[in-house]
């Protein structure tokens, strides 16, 4: 955390890292492993072995606000990491959580993981965030209401991941006084944490449809969920607030197709292959983290986007996720560079 000049308020960027474990066939091949995970002193280690030179070898610590070895669960990760975030939400606050990393190294088990209205081991960060939020709200007496919404975003179009049929409206990013206003999209009011899970179900597989039919568009696509919380409270003195707090739940684009250094390899740009939304964010959280005066929000969708909810009184959470083998050493590095440059 950072405390920027000009007396604006400390901006809230957690950067947390989480490595998944070997798969299957990983084990079954002995692939070496390249990643060593330090809980208590929230360091990660990556030993990369020198071209040409088998005996020589470099090794990289990293040190993050957290870090979760492969054995860590679901339900741990979330306790540990997320629940608290949620609670700012639902005091009324607007908060992010994004996963990053390169393909198949866990973003979408982190962020979904299984979805049941049971919640289940394997479930991630939203069914967990939307049963603490639900959980919350049948406790207390005041009125609430619950809206959301799902998003996908590719080559900076967004699509909206609730409606049905082929004639969809094109969504719009607005910005308003109360904050940022997506036109044309589907905005359902939830009244259980059933119907969510449903929705959350129906935009999932309509994403695993688009990724099959598209040729794995999904590597390259952001998708966002985002979650609505009204409360309505009656002050002392008789008069009515209402609270809002939105939680924003980001599952990013692969990082392989943003180059180490941050900058667009040439070869990437030449086959339209720039994901201009993965670099503005890493740039907007660089210029929030640094307290620098002009944060190039309107670069990207995405940060357009997310604009109300990234900076100011807001908090934000990466789960940087990687893989421990030495076949991804490269990416690992990458993205160990790029979450500790948020930090
Ligand atoms: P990504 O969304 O980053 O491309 P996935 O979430 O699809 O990656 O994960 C790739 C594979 O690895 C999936 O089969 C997933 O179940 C598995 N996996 C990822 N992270 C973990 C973890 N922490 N524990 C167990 N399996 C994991
Ligand atoms: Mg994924």
């Amino acid at each position: 955390t950072a405390q920027p000049p000009n007396g604006l308020d400390a901006v809230n960027v957690q950067v947390i890292l989480r490595c998944r474990p070997p798969s299957k066939e990983e084990v079954a091949a002995r692939t070496p492993q390249v990643v060593r995970c330090d809980e208590a002193m929230k360091a990660v280690t990556l030993t990369q072995s020198v071209p040409g030179a088998s005996k020589q070898q470099t090794t990289r610590t990293y040190h993050f606000d957290k870090v979760f070895p492969s054995d860590t669960t679901q339900e741990r990760l979330y306790s540990s990491a997320v629940s608290s975030i949620v609670e700012e939400v639902l005091e009324g606050f607007n908060c992010t959580i994004f996963a990053y990393g390169q393909t198949g190294t866990g973003k979408t088990h982190t962020m979904t993981g299984d979805i049941a209205d049971e919640l289940s081991a394997g479930a991630g960060v939203i069914p967990r965030a939307i049963h603490q939020i639900f959980g919350y709200l049948d406790g207390i007496a005041s009125e609430y209401s619950v809206k959301c919404s799902y998003l996908e975003l590719y080559n900076e179009e967004i699509t909206d991941l609730l409606t049905i049929g082929a004639d969809v409206p094109k969504v719009r990013i607005m910005e308003d006084r109360s904050g940022v206003v997506l036109a044309g999209i589907e905005e359902s009011i939830v009244k259980s944490s059933k119907e969510i899970f449903a929705l959350l179900e129906q935009g999932s597989s309509k994403r695993r449809t688009a990724e099959t039919l598209l040729n794995k568009q999904s590597s390259r696509s952001h998708s966002v969920f985002i979650v609505t919380v009204s409360v309505r409270e009656v002050t002392p003195e008789g008069d009515e607030v209402i609270r809002v707090g939105k939680l924003y739940l980001v599952d990013l684009a692969g990082s392989e197709n943003i180059t180490r250094s941050g900058a667009v390899e040439q070869r990437a740009k030449e086959a339209g292959n720039i994901n201009k939304s993965l670099l503005t964010l890493g740039r907007v959280i660089t210029a929030l983290v640094e307290g620098q005066g002009h944060v190039p929000y309107r670069d990207s969708k995405l940060t357009r986007l997310l604009r109300d909810s990234l900076g100011g009184k807001t908090k934000t959470c990466i789960i940087a996720t990687i893989a421990p083998t030495v076949q991804c050493q490269e990416e690992t590095l990458s993205t160990l560079d790029y979450a500790h440059r948020a930090k």
